[in-house]
């Protein structure tokens, strides 16, 4: 029987993958990748085209296997697909281990850019540098036993950095805040109290119980009349795994805190780095610590007096003085008062088939692209749509799947994954297909599904990241698209196209009502604009203090002096922080994001991506959103060139200078309109 994961078909053969199919599937391609590999490594003489093109074709044919399991396990989620899935998961990453830290593969990588270097093309050379780079950071030339100690602190780092994460989990899960008198709930929706009315029934205990997740955390720091309940809840969030709050000692973070950081360390050191930042920054567009702190305290500079103005003026709404439990509710009441947007009341305006069409319209204008659905192509679920994007002259680019609806088993959020990577080469050639996956409401029985502008917003952003996938012009799958691109610049592409969600000129476009096909009211649109700088300069600040917290914690570690990161987070805050904070908040012991995932050394990409977005589209302000020269040097310099070249470099050679941060200052109405650009 025909496995239709190996199978040679353009696209994947949805409707016939079944979970039985996966574990045979990927062990075929694994083996016969890891035989190729053996042959590829044996070679004397390698060459770009005997070594790293057929390493090309393996890394393109094992994408096109695994890519549709798991986005099925994503979308289309069984007990029988994540077993498959799980299972799957340990045979890649053995492979992939296998293969960063293949001694042969590499001295072919440095056997070819030393005698072919000059000769070869500069997306050549990037691919080998990039790939000698990633050899590098796994510690492929180490000595053997440095290696070994590089190998471990990795291990015991996946431990403890798992063991945070359950901590915090468990701290979230313990506490509960049980409610007997109805009044204090005031102000909470209907949903969140029948919620919590049904959980003291389950636990026969009279009146509500309420959970710490994070909805219902949101929902009573904004919504909750009852201060008393608010400062429960942010007491109870923010000393979550901690020596402090109601589960007090009981899943404290503060010694695995330390040890990760240790662990950074180690092996930042193990690979001659001086610190885990420069580490981590030898993969990003920012190079130097001095260049990451550098921007954070210009950012921070330039906040800080419209953050305290903007305190300022909601403690004289409020009539008070405010602690850090009572902003939010405050805030979500002074922007209802002044703007009267509600996201719910503008979803009759943007039908998700009027967005599309006006999204569509931007990306043909600006890029000179053609959008067209295609009917008849396998998909995972009915919903499923399918489109083809074709250049100007007609010719086929790439294609992509939109599944937009929320429905059981499938993952929330919204992402853009590869289907299918551009590749151009000897063995053969594809054409991208990417997946473009939301999770909204979906259409009624009598209307289209209908969209808040919070969902436009999020339609744009994946879309942007979409078009940078399918744009590409780099043959080479490793760094075609959105593959090998500097981790904090591949928002910029997502990021930007947000910016077209917000211009009046696209706006008009975008919206009409579902009854009447009337746009937005040009009032409507003035005062959903004004809502996007409305505490903008608190909302910087607050991201500032996590960005220099972890920057720092990561930079200035040392074995003599530990981590000292109550220390360092004091000082950010009192550089920093605009809304006071209680002593006892423990906020880092549940940072998952640093001290969990991906984002150690990495938290100010959010930061940087938006200035790189905020900028580029300034561009485009000063000739014109939609003007077709400004367009193109976009698609030429940054969209089109995946991570075949230095992003500074990329995003210089299209504005002519290095990034600004005026333009997101700006935009964010931090800085007046007229604020000059910064002489070069
Ligand atoms: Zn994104």
């Amino acid at each position: 029987m025909e496995n239709p994961l190996t199978s040679e078909e353009p696209l994947p053969q949805f409707t016939r993958i079944r979970a039985e199919h996966v574990e045979p599937a990927l062990r075929e391609v694994l083996s016969a990748n890891r035989a190729r590999i053996g042959e590829l490594a044996r070679l004397e003489q390698p060459t770009f085209a005997s070594v790293v093109e057929p390493l090309e074709e393996l890394h393109h044919r094992l994408a096109r296997t695994w890519s549709p399991v798991s986005h099925l396990n994503a979308v289309m989620n069984s007990d029988a697909l994540r077993a498959a899935y799980n299972a799957g998961l340990p045979l890649l990453s053995a492979y992939q281990t296998d293969l960063a830290q293949s001694e042969p593969l590499y001295r072919a990588y440095r056997t070819i850019t030393a005698q072919a270097g000059a000769a070869l093309a500069p997306v050549q050379r990037g691919l080998l540098d990039h790939a000698l780079r990633d050899f590098r950071l796994a510690g492929v030339d180490l000595p053997a036993e440095r290696k070994e100690r590089f190998k471990t602190a990795m291990l015991e780092l996946a431990q403890l950095q798992a063991k945070f994460e359950e901590n915090v989990l468990d701290a979230t899960n313990s506490w509960t805040r049980h409610v007997t008198d109805a009044g204090e709930l005031r102000g909470l929706n209907e949903v969140l109290i029948a919620q919590a009315l049904r959980r003291a029934q389950e636990q026969r205990a009279p009146g509500w119980i309420l959970a710490l997740d994070q909805p219902t955390y949101v929902a009573v720091v904004t919504d909750a009349e009852s201060p008393k309940l608010r400062r429960d809840f942010y007491e109870a969030w923010t000393t979550r795994a901690s020596d402090q709050g109601p589960t007090a000692g009981r899943w404290n973070n503060a010694m695995l805190m330390e040890e990760i950081l240790k662990r950074r360390h180690a092996a930042a050191q193990l690979l001659d780095f001086p610190s885990y930042a420069q580490y981590a920054l030898a993969t990003r567009m920012a190079h130097t610590v001095d260049e990451v702190l550098g921007f954070l305290h210009e950012l921070a500079a330039a906040g800080r007096a419209s953050a305290r103005a903007e305190l300022a003026e909601l403690e004289g709404f409020a009539g008070a003085k405010l602690a850090a439990w009572d902003v939010g509710f405050y805030a979500e009441r002074l922007q209802r008062e002044r703007f009267r947007v509600s996201q719910e009341e503008l979803r009759p305006y943007f039908p998700l088939p009027k967005v599309l069409a006006g999204l569509f319209g931007v990306a043909e204008r600006l890029f000179g692209v053609r959008i067209h659905e295609r009917a008849g192509v396998p998909v995972w679920h009915a919903d499923v749509r399918y489109f083809e994007i074709s250049s100007a002259a007609g010719e086929s680019v790439g294609s992509f799947y939109l599944d937009a609806y929320a429905r059981p088993h499938k993952r929330s959020g919204a992402w853009m994954d590869e289907c299918v990577g551009r590749k151009r080469l000897i063995s053969g050639t594809a054409l991208p297909v990417a997946y473009l996956v939301c999770n909204f409401l979906p259409p009624g029985e009598d209307r289209p599904a209908l969209l808040t502008h919070d969902d436009v917003l999020t339609l744009f952003h994946e879309f942007g990241h979409g078009l940078h996938h399918l744009l590409t012009r780099v043959d080479y799958p490793s760094i075609a698209g959105v593959n090998g691109v500097a981790w904090d610049a591949v928002e910029l592409p997502s990021q930007f196209l947000e910016n077209y969600a917000w211009h009046p000129q696209v706006l008009g476009s975008i919206s009409g009502h579902f009854h009447s096909g009337a746009p937005l009211p040009a009032d409507s649109q003035t005062r959903l604009i004004a809502t996007r700088s409305f505490h903008a300069g608190l909302a910087l600040m607050r991201q500032l203090e996590f960005a220099l917290f972890d920057f720092r914690i990561h930079s200035e570690y040392s074995p003599e002096r530990g981590g000292r990161i109550s220390e360092i987070l004091r000082e950010v805050r009192s550089e920093v922080a605009v809304v006071p904070v209680p002593e006892w908040n423990r906020f880092a012991n549940s940072f998952g994001h640093i001290f969990a995932g991906g984002y150690a050394a990495g938290y100010y990409s959010y930061k940087w991506a938006e200035v790189l977005a905020a900028d580029a589209f300034a561009a485009f302000e000063e000739q014109g959103v939609f003007d077709r020269a400004t367009a193109q040097r976009f698609l030429d310099a940054i969209l089109s060139r995946g991570g075949s070249r230095d992003p500074l470099e990329a995003f210089i050679e299209f504005r002519g200078r290095r990034p600004d941060v005026r333009p997101l200052l700006r935009q964010h109405g931090i800085i007046a309109p007229g604020a000059g650009e910064r002489a070069a």
